[in-house]
């Protein structure tokens, strides 16, 4: 049955490909964006594309209108937005700290807040949050992006106790490294030694990522909640 989704951050890497991944199902598919344009084949495809800064509540509040008056209420949400500003802690300003857990923690927190709404009163809702394994393991100059993502994971396990009566699930993917805009700024250098720790010896592609949200979102994981799943190739174990 086709479902109305909602994938923040969907125009591109990770969101772009979860997106195509919902569509290509038959799901009502709809992304928001912060800047550039959305693909032209995804919104040829019907995929509806919502420009919105997630650290807006104004423009969170009109996109969830402009979704909810197409598809109507959302069913399934995957907060995938998020952004890093490495720098190592002793250059690393406030600004740096604030402005990541604001986009990456209390983004996701408006938005799923909002999207709550209409899952309470439909007594049914799949939420995915996108956080990653430097969330759970730490990584160096990345103790603001570190400090976000490890924080989706208590803000979703307390929301799978809090809302699991109602039939709301809520979970975790936290990904390894993936080929992405986010990543590119890393040099060769960078690459060589993330890849040489990973057992797949390779980075992720955002469809692996995207196949794991779909699962979860999907009737075959109605008994999973509150859970965290490494798509890493193996890089945390
Ligand atoms: P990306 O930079 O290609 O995409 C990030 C998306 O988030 C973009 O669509 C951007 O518009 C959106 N976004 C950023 N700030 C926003 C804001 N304030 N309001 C609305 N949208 C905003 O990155 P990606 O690699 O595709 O990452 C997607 C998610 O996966 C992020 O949460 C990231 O932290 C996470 N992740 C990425 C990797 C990786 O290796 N690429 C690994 C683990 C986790």
């Amino acid at each position: 049955m086709s479902r109305s989704v909602l994938v923040t951050g969907g125009n591109r890497g990770i969101g772009l490909a979860i997106a195509r991944a919902f569509a290509d199902a038959g799901d009502q598919v709809a992304i928001t964006y912060r800047s550039g344009e959305p693909p032209k084949d995804l919104t040829a495809a019907g995929v509806l594309a919502v420009k919105c800064d997630i650290t807006d509540p104004e423009q969170v509040e009109q996109a969830y209108k402009e979704v909810e008056e197409k598809h109507g209420a959302v069913e399934v949400l995957v907060a995938n937005a998020g952004i890093t500003k490495d720098q190592l802690l002793m250059r690393m300003s406030e600004e740096d700290f604030t402005s990541v857990l604001d986009t990456n923690l209390t983004g996701t927190f408006r938005v799923v807040k909002r999207a709550n709404r209409g899952m309470l009163r439909a007594r049914k809702g799949r939420v995915v949050l996108i956080s990653s394994v430097v969330g759970l393991y730490g990584g160096p100059g990345q103790a603001n992006y570190a400090a976000s993502k490890a924080g989706l994971v208590g803000f979703a396990r307390s929301l799978a106790r809090e809302l699991g009566s109602r039939n709301l699930t809520f979970n975790v993917v936290a990904p390894g490294f993936v080929d992405t805009d986010m990543t590119k700024v890393l040099t060769d250098e960078q690459r060589a030694n993330i890849v040489s720790q990973v057992p797949l010896g390779r980075y992720a592609r955002p469809e692996e990522i995207a196949a794991t949200v779909k699962f979860l979102a999907s009737d075959d994981a109605s008994y999973i909640t509150g859970a965290v799943i490494p798509v890493d190739g193996g890089l945390g174990m």
